[in-house]
């Protein structure tokens, strides 16, 4: 409990985190983002960390009712990106001074596509060494739900972090986003082998989704501190009109004009709760705001994922409508991001991996 002025920011329950996250007086939303700004210079520097986004296939067996590459929308030209294509996007990453990357894909637990990842990873890892990078990029996989064999080899070919949104911690909601035969237990599970496992694990929510609130979003945040996780990449839910969520006939209680504001401010509560995590500002921010990214950093975040998938396949990775940075290149998506990030006093930090400061505590509080 702090008190700044006359206005008292509690976030110690789940009624006064809700509570912050409807706030909609701008001067008390100031207030509750320099804290969060605060907490994050405190927990983790100034510093923020690229991680260069490669969306190597649009595969998928899942039927997730808001994603754009679902299994069931045929309109999707399906592709995969060649060995040397990752590996390319990835090199070029090292040599412009990202320190890591995320490879994400689609939905596929076969074993030619685990083998096929495991071996992009050891390729990466092995040939972007250099005295910059002394032990190659790091590699953050963001590849859905496996088994705990899998993910130990994933381990072991050398990505260290894992990415896998749980999209709401709410059962209920979860079942109204989902087909009966993608559980929530199970995603859960899956975030609890991949810390067995040993990596850095971030997860994620959707916020604005029908029938979602304040508090289910508080719950969220109460989830991640249970489950312990060191990185967050969350998101606004954004319409893709050839998916059946369009159609729900849930009611929106996060109104879409209040949808911006509530997703900075899901972002400034989690630095205030979980204070030393890695959190994301992503792409889909920039789609509601032209800003968005720059405002999710001012909130609190520490990481960006510029886009690295080639040109010619973004517009098939097409996971909600006007989603953006479809035709810029690499050179241009660099330039114009580390001028984003300038442009509210931050910088980024080249040739580092930007592991979450919360993992590498738990390290070290066990030693
Ligand atoms: N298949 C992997 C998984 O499930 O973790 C990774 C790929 S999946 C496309 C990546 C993320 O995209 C999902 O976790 C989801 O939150 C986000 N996403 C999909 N459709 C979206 C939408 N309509 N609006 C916002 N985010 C969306």
């Amino acid at each position: 409990m702090v008190n700044i002025m006359n206005y008292e920011i509690k976030y110690d329950t789940r009624d006064n985190i809700a509570s912050l996250l409807s706030e909609n007086n701008p001067e008390k939303v100031e207030l509750i983002r320099k804290m969060a700004h605060d907490v994050l210079l405190e927990n983790c520097g100034s510093g923020v960390y690229y991680r260069g986004l490669i969306e190597f296939s649009n595969r998928c067996v899942s039927d997730c009712y808001y994603c754009g590459i679902r299994r069931s929308n045929a309109d999707v030209n399906r592709f995969d990106l060649t060995m040397d294509e990752i590996v390319d996007s990835a090199l070029w990453c090292a040599k412009n001074g990202y320190g890591s990357i995320v490879l994400q894909s689609g939905e596929n637990s076969s074993r030619d596509f685990i083998d096929f990842v495991c071996r992009a990873v050891e390729t990466i890892k092995k040939r972007s060494v250099s005295e910059e990078l002394p032990n190659g990029l790091g590699v953050t996989l963001c590849i859905g739900e496996q088994s705990e064999a899998d993910y130990a080899k994933l381990f072991a070919a050398g990505a260290h972090r894992y990415l896998l949104r749980i999209e709401t911690s709410n059962r209920e909601l979860f079942k109204t986003i989902h087909p009966e035969a993608q559980s929530f237990d199970n995603r859960v599970e899956c975030l609890r082998r991949l810390k067995r496992t040993g990596f850095q694990v971030g997860t994620g929510v959707m916020y604005g989704l029908p029938g979602q609130t304040c508090q289910m979003l508080a719950d969220d945040i109460l989830f991640f501190k249970d489950m312990d996780i060191d990185m967050l990449g969350m998101g606004p839910y954004i319409r893709h009109s050839s998916t059946p969520l369009k159609k729900n006939k849930n009611q929106f209680i996060i109104e879409r004009d209040d949808l911006l504001r509530v997703s900075l401010l899901m972002i400034a509560v989690c630095r205030l709760v979980l204070k030393d995590i890695n959190i994301a500002a992503t792409t889909a921010l920039q789609t509601i705001d032209p800003t968005g990214r720059e405002k999710g950093l001012s909130f609190g975040a520490n990481v960006v994922m510029p886009q690295l998938t080639p040109v010619d396949y973004r517009k098939s990775y097409l996971l909600y409508d006007n989603k953006p940075c479809q035709e810029d290149t690499k050179e241009e998506c660099k330039n114009c991001l580390s001028a984003r990030v300038g442009s509210v006093g931050r910088e980024v930090h080249y040739n580092e991996w930007g592991d979450s400061p919360h993992f590498k505590r738990k390290g070290e509080s066990k030693n």
